[in-house]
């Protein structure tokens, strides 16, 4: 049977990567679509893997840029449409400290770099902002440096309305940032941890569409959505899942009676976290 044709939900995957540099860009959209999936969260790549090396908050326009055409192009193939989220990788503060920038200097940056995210949503076509900190050990300094960059996207995203994606560490219990979020104005249903596991504690889990993790997520009874983070780079073929997983994922959860489960996924935790209509943005 035609898999986009038996899926009785729309399907959002709520953390791909399109590089229309290096990538297959809207290919992988496409590719998405033929199997059933009708949304689309696309996320900037990390500026470095565009080439560009920031120096200054205004350099981020470039990336944000190329993800927010890539993503117009990705919304021409879904029945659905995709937005951007656009963001701060973590992880770019220690590539700002190999370059000579102090741990104040690189702060900075990413909190400018922040800013101009929440530019986008406010007066543009981005969603959401992305922030975080680093998903491996660091010094104290950096930590806390991580924190501070997140608790400022918490206030951007309170001021413009929007919700953050995190970017963090492994882990189930993240209560301590949401009430960070909270504490800046940010209502705790619009944190969203990306890359979650299926029992995570705080934010709404974006969960990886992995069979065990969203098994988990099912079992749980709340509110989650489904990612891939897909990252769209032809020289790590493979790595995390393919543009494919979510909906054909949500098809053999459909297939076992987890049709509830799906509308929290793909239709009421988007609408509560985003404010977006998956229902109605259908035949576009
Ligand atoms: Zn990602």
């Amino acid at each position: 049977m035609d898999p986009a044709a038996a899926l009785e939900t729309p399907v959002l995957d709520d953390h791909m990567h399109l590089d229309p540099v290096n990538g297959r860009g809207a290919g992988a959209a496409r590719e998405f679509a033929r199997v059933g999936g009708t949304h689309l969260l696309v996320l900037n790549k990390p500026s470095w893997s565009l080439g560009t090396d920031v120096e200054h908050p205004e350099d981020f326009r470039e990336p944000f840029d190329l993800t927010v055409e890539v993503t117009r192009e990705a919304s021409e193939a879904l029945d659905g449409r995709a937005w951007p989220v656009l963001g701060v990788h973590p992880a770019l503060i220690s590539r700002l400290l190999d370059r000579g920038f102090d741990v104040g200097e690189a702060r900075e940056l990413m909190q400018g770099g922040i800013d101009v995210a929440a530019e986008y949503v406010a007066d543009g076509p981005a969603l959401a902002i992305k922030s975080g900190r680093p998903h491996y050990d660091v010094d104290e300094d950096v930590w806390a440096a991580s924190n501070a960059v997140t608790c400022h996207a918490f206030e951007r995203a309170a001021e413009v309305g929007c919700a953050v994606q995190l970017h963090t560490e492994s882990g189930e219990d993240f209560t301590e940032i949401v009430e960070w979020a909270e504490d800046r104005g940010l209502p705790r249903e619009q944190v969203v941890k990306h890359f979650a596991g299926g029992r995570t504690e705080g934010p709404i889990p974006s969960v990886i569409a992995r069979r065990e993790e969203l098994d988990a997520a099912v079992e749980a009874g709340r509110p989650f959505m489904m990612e891939t983070d897909f990252i769209d780079d032809p020289d790590r073929p493979g790595a995390v899942l393919g543009p494919k997983t979510v909906p054909k994922r949500s098809l053999a959860l459909q297939e076992d009676g987890h049709g509830e489960a799906l509308r929290t996924a793909h239709v009421e935790t988007p609408a509560r976290v985003y404010g977006i209509d998956t229902e109605a943005t259908l035949g576009g």
